[in-house]
């Protein structure tokens, strides 16, 4: 899962891209409006977390062109705690919650959680196709009996599958979930994944759809 982070406060972009990154997200970081509208035009992110004060172009700025650009990608904004207005503003301009700084690193967790579970479609907040399962808040995986805790980037590997079961996804998209603009990303990485999970979960968890990429099944 990878989210874009739009925040000019340098302690509280490197605080947050940490405690993201601890979380098992992929983090890009973007300090003005401007760059983050041109990053939002490449659609390689799950969500947003949207600071409000931004040089160039403020937050509700950034908010109002994405949704004019029919773009419904999950936004969470960040207000001061006194700015009422602006976090009803936000809403009325699409985005899906907000957060008051200064905030709590879980909270903001919970909230991520929630709003990737709705983008998703899911009421539950454990993520299954039926066959294997995996809960966000504690990265815990079972498939049949067996039951066990996933890496971070097992995790976000996983989850990236659950969330389209039944559909391939190949290795570029499978990295590019993972993975943010600043890591390297070893050729054989997301095999390397693959391996870890089955060998935890069992080798039928995940399908190798040969030359094309790897997938869940979807729930019958
Ligand atoms: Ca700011």
């Amino acid at each position: 899962m990878r989210i874009l982070l739009v925040e000019d406060d340098r302690m509280i972009g490197e605080a947050t891209s940490v405690a993201l990154r601890d979380a098992a997200y992929a983090v890009d970081w973007v300090q003005d409006g401007e760059t983050a509208l041109r990053v939002l035009d490449n659609q390689e992110h799950q969500a947003v977390l949207l600071d409000l004060g931004l040089p160039k172009r403020d937050g509700l700025e950034v908010l109002r062109q994405l949704r004019a650009s029919n773009n419904r990608l999950p936004v969470i904004i960040v207000t001061a705690r006194d700015a009422v207005e602006d976090r009803i503003k936000g809403l009325d301009l699409g985005a899906d919650d907000y957060l008051v700084k200064p905030f709590d690193i879980n909270e903001l967790l919970a909230r991520l959680r929630a709003i990737i579970r709705r983008q998703g479609g899911q009421a539950s907040p454990v993520l299954s196709n039926g066959i294997v399962s995996l809960d966000p808040a504690t990265r815990e995986a079972r498939h049949g009996d067996v039951q066990c805790l996933l890496s971070a980037r097992e995790f976000a590997l996983l989850q990236a599958l659950l969330l389209r079961p039944g559909t391939i996804l190949t290795r570029s998209e499978l990295e590019e979930r993972i993975y943010g603009w600043n890591e390297e990303v070893e050729s054989n990485a997301v095999d390397f994944l693959i391996h870890g999970i089955r060998k935890k979960l069992g080798s039928d968890a995940i399908k190798n759809v040969r030359g094309a990429g790897w997938m869940v099944a979807r729930n019958s």
